[in-house]
């Protein structure tokens, strides 16, 4: 190895939202992560939803009335085909 050159690369203690922790190597010391290799779902196999802001919520109250709305419409116009099929027959 050139001498001078290379960054320090000391050992690093990575601790994972899930608990679990390990130790490799970085040059920015210890950190936290939010997943690793024992809680994400690719290694995991389970589906699990990561939501940290909160956002399946927020899209959830935005387009809860809307919902509501094309159930009431779909209800009217199958009692309006009802009404004309009552009105054929
Ligand atoms: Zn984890």
């Amino acid at each position: 190895m050139k001498e001078g050159i290379h960054p320090e690369y000391p050992a690093a203690a990575v601790s994972c939202a899930c608990g679990n922790s390990f130790v490799t190597r970085s040059t920015r010391g210890d950190f936290q992560v939010d997943v690793c290799g024992a809680c994400h779902p690719f290694y995991t196999g389970t589906q699990k939803l990561i939501d940290a802001a909160g956002r399946v919520d927020k899209f959830r109250k935005r387009y809860a009335g809307n919902a509501a709305k094309d159930a009431a419409k779909a209800a009217a116009a199958t009692e309006a085909a009802a009404a004309a099929a009552e009105l054929k027959a």
